[in-house]
């Protein structure tokens, strides 16, 4: 099969290398925009469970990726000065570049071609190529709006606004930090992805990010200013900018996922909100998922119309989870007046996903302390 990828991010690498793995015969050649080593942002985290499916799928990558790991087991909430952990929540961090050298080195043994420097402009050139066109072209993918009417996406910009940051002040858990000031509330998204760097995203709600003024503010005016915000947690150290600009959350949904030979993966068909972290997950998982249709399946339409029947439900139970949590932080204000220990509990049940006897089973300290502190106990 002759296979065009447009995207070498996580979703178009991890397809290719399936893919040839399966049969060495495919002619695959991915087009990405950037070099190997231009990437935005900082870290990404995976799941537990997450990491079982990727040993399955391709056990040397798998290898590769988690040597890079700092691992962790804890959320950290903290409010009002004062740090709730969370234990027993399985979670790994990496560099997003990091992760995608390793995949682009397993795709290039495979014999997968990577043209990098190669904008796709043309998108019906390169479809009408092959038996497969791969949209593996992320959040504002060009092969989506190129072919709108076949894919029938809804796009949803959400109104909080936020940055991310790195910094060298080791987050050793998901720390979820409050802070307020007569502007408003500020959440900030951390962990740590290296044994010397963090990220450090910051959200706030559209009145907060108004009335602070960042609009009039240059990039580094808003790094200090949020780096004041946050100096008690940042302990001395520096935001550091990767070009960091304040964004505004796209929620991404398609009502198809493909047509004759074009298929939508990753961001690209579909995003979570990074407050439940699974952006890379999902994309890597899209990957096996289509590459399993196609092992599966004898035709491309075949094998397409079996993605999308199999994981459809999967992604849609994922993205309710992750607008539950996506609204709490949005809303996040409405909760400042509770205590810490009351606070940690709503956030982590935000997302529906999580129970109360989930949480007893992998912290029991922490729910003792949760339920004494509304004096449920004897
Ligand atoms: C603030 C923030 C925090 C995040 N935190 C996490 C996290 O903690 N954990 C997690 O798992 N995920 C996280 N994510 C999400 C994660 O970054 C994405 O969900 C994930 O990278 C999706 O993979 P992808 O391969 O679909 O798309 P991308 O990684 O976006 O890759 C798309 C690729 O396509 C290329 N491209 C686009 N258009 C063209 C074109 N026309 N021609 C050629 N190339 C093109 C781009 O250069 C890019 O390399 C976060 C995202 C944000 C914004």
């Amino acid at each position: 099969m002759k296979i065009n990828v447009i995207g070498g991010g996580p979703a178009g690498l991890y397809f290719a290398i399936l893919m040839k793995k399966a049969d060495a015969a495919h002619q695959i050649r991915i087009c990405e925009r950037n070099g190997p080593n231009d990437t935005f942002g900082w870290g990404v985290v995976f799941s537990g469970k997450t990491l079982a499916n990727l040993r399955t799928a391709d056990d040397v990558s798998h290898a590769e990726i988690t040597k890079e790991f700092e691992a962790w087991d804890n959320v950290d909430v903290v409010h009002r000065d004062a740090k709730i952990s969370i234990h027993g929540n399985s979670f790994s961090g990496i560099a997003r570049l990091q992760l995608l050298n390793i995949l682009q080195r397993r795709a290039e043994q495979l014999g997968v071609e990577i043209d990098f420097r190669t904008e796709i402009h043309d998108v019906e050139a390169l479809r009408s190529d092959c038996d497969l066109l791969l949209a593996a072209d992320g959040v504002n993918s060009t092969v989506r709006s190129r072919y709108a009417e076949q894919f029938q996406p809804a796009l949803d910009l959400r109104a909080n606004r936020y940055i991310w940051y790195g910094t060298h002040q080791l987050f050793h858990g998901l720390t979820l930090t409050f802070r307020e000031n007569s502007a408003g509330v500020f959440a900030a998204h951390s962990y740590k992805f290296s044994p010397t760097t963090s990220t450090f995203i910051v959200e706030c709600d559209p009145q907060t990010w108004t009335k602070t003024g960042f609009e009039q503010m240059s990039s580094e005016q808003t790094l200090d200013y949020v780096g004041e915000v946050f100096a008690q947690d940042l302990n001395g150290h520096k935001l550091l900018s990767n070009n960091s600009k304040w964004i505004n959350f796209l929620l991404v949904k398609n009502r198809n996922w493909f047509f004759e030979n074009v298929v939508l993966i990753g961001d690209a068909l579909h995003t979570a909100h990074f407050s439940i972290g699974s952006g890379t997950k999902l994309a890597m998982e899209d990957a096996i998922a289509l590459a399993e249709s196609f092992q599966l399946n004898a035709s491309v339409s075949e094998a397409l119309a079996h993605f999308e029947k199999t994981r459809r439900p999967v992604i849609e139970d994922y993205q309710a989870a992750a607008f539950e949590s996506m609204r709490w932080f949005e809303n996040a204000g409405e909760h400042m007046h509770l205590s810490p220990i009351e606070l940690a509990y709503v956030l982590m049940t935000r997302s529906g996903r999580v129970s109360y006897e989930d949480l007893k089973r992998r912290d029991p300290a922490f729910i003792s302390e949760y339920e004494l502190s509304h004096g449920l106990h004897g």
